[in-house]
């Protein structure tokens, strides 16, 4: 049995006292000091873990002047605040060992569009890609790019004056921002733009800190202009933060805003922005240009800057032959031709051209194509070329490109990617010769690295994978960054050419030399005591305040590597998450993570279970306690001999005896198990795998709820059950044992069993059970044309007459169906860590299948949640070859040319709401369906849609009532109810259907019946 983890880090008490006060102030957002908070927002994608005290979630302006005014009382002048947007931060900069000021949860509004002034006004955690979402019916957007667009929030934005592909022509972050709203370290509300002299003269005439800041930039400014002239690089990713050069506009007015972007939260919170937005070009081109080598498609690139593009970019051929082993790569793959006898393609330049007149943007590219017909083949030419046209073309290369790029994350073994010298800038004609001296650094120390840039503005990205669990690798930051340093140094460029400074701040005394001091007392000004977000960018110079140092910053891999090698193998997944965020993806109609975007609790989220775990691992580890062990002894122990201990610990919990076991329990139960993570994740963080291992040994500890009997033996009853449905319907019916249900037996909303047999309804159709011996009797024929369903217990139970729909379906298309016999599949068991329960069943379940595999019958299933178990659960169950169980789709569409079909059939438009696990784990199954209906005749739509809230039994249970409607609201109802979808829309998954039949009263068609309606209407 596991020990209760009950000494932890405790927050210290000035910050309890801090956050007591803030209470009693009126503070009107979260107040979270507890750990499993803390443990989550301790990392952001950098290799840094610093404990925060607690966590803040503001919930608006006020909280902010709250938390900074208190914060300048003189109690409580120790205290230290770091604000966080996203959080994808990739060097430390929003972490703080003192309290984080999370503002993307509550103040993430979008306050007014003006269209005709082309301007918007948003609050700090407005996601970029919100805002942009918001803006497309305007025919607008904010042009600034990320690749983090779909989590980075505004306010990091512009504290990181973020910046990206298409930089040269729409500029950074602060090239769009109009108006701040700022509050400062006394509780100030400013609201800051550019302002001419009489203003400023006003300004400076004020006694207050605003005054004094007044004052004291246009003095330096005024009196230090030749050295900042010299100091700050004329690149297009010049210097950000503290931009001393940019504090007159090019009119002269006088503008704070240039300090404050960049200034990475280190001078203000960042409560509204009002930003500058431009209409979306009307037509676009891009134009993919081949290399046999990445030092030619480097050089190239500076000489296609002639050509007068919107942007370039260079990929390497690491990261290309990343994606040409992906799935996206079927996207993209006819745009990069391969004709016999070209060389490998080693480098691409990915160049693109936008603009409002399409001809204007034709003869362009026209151009360049002419002149990379004729230098073709030449030496350190490129070799060929192909030209898209159009927005949605064109995405499908970028997306291409940020996919490959995250797949670089997903390296096998301990080495991996990590950001510290990741984003380099020089001017641009230096970036060849730069890469070369870099990649030497890189070369000469055996490392593995990917590399792509954004050669128009002289950035490079590049991640050398590095083990940081191992001391002797860990020294090589120092090293390298030292020597990148020196080389950034001698090409006339900067360390930080595009995600801010972060703990590398060390460097900035280096690289603004005889500025540094001005920096400093512009900190000073701002926060005197060095309270917000203390060590990066700038100190005020008092005694005590330093900036980070690269090697003196507590690190993932310190923590991580305190878990035995062992265990970190069995939980590889939540180890390797490298916290960048993509789990925090805002959009609603996008499958990511339910549970976070129900809640907007970080613990929440993917990356949230996943620092659970690592740290919940850490603490057992250091408490001398084998968690694999732990596992062995969990399954194998008599249940009745541990009942004593477990009845005491659970009373003991009830009572608020604190185990820190149960914070991390919580998180996980908020999990949906939809896999979402498996699959989107750049990294494929599994949290139902790892979830279900930390329930198997929790429990050996705790008491489980009933419902978890429930619903793990559900598949197992329902046989026995189905032959009476009478009483077992009634009772799920009787308002009475439905209360019981909800209050005792932890379970909601239980659907009832039908009256009508799935067996009645074969032998009406003579169908028999797919068995060995049924097999051995089959003629040729039947052979031939066979095809076997593989039941699933909600399908064949719940919905009896969908099963026999597909066997209609099949029969009419001409083959030769068979049912194999229910046995349970295993899936809920596994969700809910019976662990050794799920490998019986599934070795069972898969002895079974097999024997019909090998008789070479095609074996089809209908839930796909319950199909894809066969080859991702089954996986660590089961030795040997998994059950090919096939989706229905994935079969039926290499069919398509030996179906029998009417000459004419009817036509239809529909709209397919797939289910989160098919269109996340099995993707192009999706464009099987379409497939599908067109081979039919029928028009397919693909419904962007999020989780629908029900996730098989999820939704069903009594605590998960409210979050599972959520989830619904957020993405499924609008779409469920929209006047156009009437009669349109049909739903793949059985929890999907019975979600829609609950809240909206509608029984949403499976494809298959309405394929079966087409083909039987004629
Ligand atoms: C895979 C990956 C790719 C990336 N690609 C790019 C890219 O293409 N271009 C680019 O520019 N960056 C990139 N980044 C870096 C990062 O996404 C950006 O720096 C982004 O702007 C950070 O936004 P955030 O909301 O996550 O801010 P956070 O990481 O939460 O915070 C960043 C900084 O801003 C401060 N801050 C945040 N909100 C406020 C506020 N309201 N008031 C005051 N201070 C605040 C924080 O204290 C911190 O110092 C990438 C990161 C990753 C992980
Ligand atoms: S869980 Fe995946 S997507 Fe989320 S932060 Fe970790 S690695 Fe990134
Ligand atoms: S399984 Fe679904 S709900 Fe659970 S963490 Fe992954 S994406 Fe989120």
């Amino acid at each position: 049995m596991i020990p209760r983890i009950d000494s932890i880090d405790d927050t210290q008490s000035l910050y309890l006292d801090f956050i007591e006060t803030l209470k009693q102030q009126g503070f009107k957002g979260d107040l979270n000091p507890d750990y499993a908070n803390r443990v989550v927002l301790a990392t952001d994608n950098s290799i840094y873990q610093i404990l925060p005290q607690g966590v803040l979630y503001p919930k608006n302006s006020e909280d902010l002047v709250l938390i900074a005014r208190l914060a300048d009382q003189p109690r409580f002048r120790s205290i230290v605040l770091s604000a966080r947007g996203g959080g994808t931060g990739t060097n430390g900069q929003s972490l703080t060992d003192g309290l984080i000021v999370d503002v993307s949860k509550h103040m993430n509004r979008i306050l007014e569009i003006n269209p005709d002034e082309r301007w918007v006004r948003v609050q700090g955690g407005v996601v970029k890609d919100q805002l942009n979402a918001a803006l497309k019916p305007y025919g607008l957007f904010f042009a600034p790019e990320l690749s983090t667009s779909n989590r980075a929030t505004i306010g990091g934005m512009i504290n990181t004056d973020a910046s990206g592909q298409g930089s040269v022509l729409y500029g950074k972050t602060r090239d769009h921002v109009l108006e701040l709203t700022s509050v400062w370290l006394d509780g100030t509300l400013w609201q800051s733009g550019p302002i001419d002299e009489a203003e400023l003269e006003t300004i400076k005439q004020r006694t207050d800190r605003v005054g004094e800041v007044h004052r004291l930039l246009d003095g330096i400014q005024r009196e230090r202009q030749d050295e900042i002239d010299t100091c700050f690089p004329k690149l297009n990713r010049c210097l950000t933060g503290y931009d001393l050069a940019h504090i007159r506009d090019e009119s002269g007015r006088f503008n704070l805003n240039s300090i404050l972007c960049g200034a990475e939260g280190s001078l203000a919170f960042i409560a509204e922005a009002k930003l500058n937005v431009l209409p979306i070009p009307k037509h676009a081109a891009l134009v993919n240009i081949k290399y046999d080598s990445f030092e030619a498609s480097l050089r190239d690139a500076q000489a296609l800057m002639q050509w007068q593009p919107t942007s370039i970019e260079t990929v390497d051929s690491k990261v290309l032959n990343l994606a040409m082993g992906d799935i996206v790569w079927d996207s993209v793959r006819n745009y990069f031709p391969e004709k016999e006898g070209d060389p490998v393609i080693q480098g691409i330049n990915l160049v693109e051209y936008t603009g409002d007149d399409e001809e204007e943007l034709r003869e362009k590219v026209e151009k360049l194509c002419r002149h990379l017909e004729q230098i073709s083949g030449e030496p350190g030419k490129s070799f060929g070329f192909s030209v898209v046209y159009g927005a949605s073309e064109i995405n499908k290369v970028w997306g291409m490109r940020k996919k490959a790029v995250g797949l670089l994350g997903n390296a096998q073994g301990q080495k991996r990617p990590i950001p510290f010298v990741e984003d380099t800038a020089v001017p641009p004609e230096n970036l060849a010769d730069f890469i070369m001296a870099f990649r030497k650094v890189l070369d000469d120390r055996g490392l593995a690295y990917g590399m792509f840039g954004h050669v128009d503005a002289g950035v490079l990205h590049v991640r050398p994978a590095i083990d940081m669990k191992d001391p002797e690798q860990e020294k090589l930051i120092r090293e390298i960054t030292d020597e990148v340093v020196r080389l950034t140094q001698e090409y006339k460029g900067l360390l930080w050419g595009e995600h801010g400074k972060g703990v590398r701040s060390e460097y900035a005394p280096e690289f603004f030399g005889p500025l540094y001091p001005v920096l400093q007392q512009i900190k000073g000004c701002f926060d005197p005591r060095n309270q917000l977000n203390p060590g990066k960018i700038a100190t005020p110079a008092i005694d005590g305040a330093e900036l980070l140092k690269i090697d003196a910053v507590p690190t993932r891999g310190q923590h991580d590597r305190q878990i035995s090698a062992a265990v970190r193998e069995q939980y590889d997944s939540a180890m390797n998450c490298n916290g960048n965020g993509a789990c925090y993806n805002y959009d609603p109609n996008d499958a990511m993570c339910p549970s976070w975007k129900g809640t907007r609790e970080r613990i929440h989220s993917p990356k949230g279970r996943a620092s659970l775990i690592r740290e919940w691992l850490r603490l057992m580890a250091s408490r001398g306690v084998d968690v694999k062990a732990e596992a062995e002894k969990a399954r194998s122990r008599s249940g009745l001999l541990a009942l004593p201990k477990k009845i005491s610990n659970t009373l003991a919990r009830r009572k608020g005896r604190y185990d820190f076991s149960n914070e991390v329990h919580e998180a996980m139960m908020g999990c949906l198990a939809c896999k979402s993570c498996v699959s989107q994740c750049p990294i494929k963080v599994n949290v139902p795998d790892f979830r279900a291992r930390f329930l198997e040994v929790y429990y050996g500890r705790y008491l489980r709820p009933v419902k978890d009997y429930l619903v793990g033996s559900l598949e197992f009853m329902i046989p026995a059950l189905s032959k009476y449905p009478a009483p077992y319907n009634w009772a799920m019916r009787n308002t009475l044992v439905r209360s019981v249900m909800r209050r005792i037996g932890g379970m909601v909303d239980s659907p009832v069993i039908c009256t009508n047999s799935l067996r009645q309804g074969l032998d009406q159709r003579g169908i028999d059970w797919a068995t060995p011996e049924v097999a051995s009797r089959l003629s040729a024929a039947q052979r031939e044309r066979a095809v076997v369903i593989v039941q699933d217990a909600f399908t064949s139970y719940f919905e009896t007459r969908l099963v026999l729909d597909l066997v209609d379906l099949l029969g009419k298309l001409g083959f030769y169906v068979m049912v194999a016999p229910f046995m349970p599949n295993g899936k809920p068991l596994h969700v809910h860590g019976f662990m050794a329960a799920f490998d019986k069943a599934a070795q069972r379940n898969t002895r079974m299948l097999n024997q019909l595999a090998e008789l070479d019958l095609p074996l089809v299933g209908i839930d796909p949640s319950m199909t894809l178990t066969y080859r991702q659960e089954y996986k660590d169950a089961v030795e040997g070859e998994l059950p090919p169980v096939q989706l229905i789709q994935e079969w039926l569409s290499q069919q398509l040319e030996r179906v029998e079909l009417p000459e004419i059939l009817p036509q239809g438009e529909y709209r397919l709401m797939a289910h989160c696990t098919e269109k996340t784990s099995a993707a192009p199954s999706i464009r099987q369906w379409q497939n599908i209906f067109s081979a039919l005749g029928q028009q397919l739509d693909v419904v962007a849609t999020g989780c629908c809230g029900m996730s098989g039994t999820f939704g069903h249970e009594t605590a998960n009532l409210q979050r599972s409607k959520d989830i619904y609201d957020l993405s499924w109802r609008d779409i469920v109810n929209h006047p156009e979808n009437r009669g349109k829309l049909m739903a793949t998954g059985y929890s999907c259907r019975s979600q829609v039949k609950r809240f909206d009263d509608q029984q949403l068609p499976h494809p298959v019946q309405v394929l079966l309606d087409v083909v039987s209407a004629v």
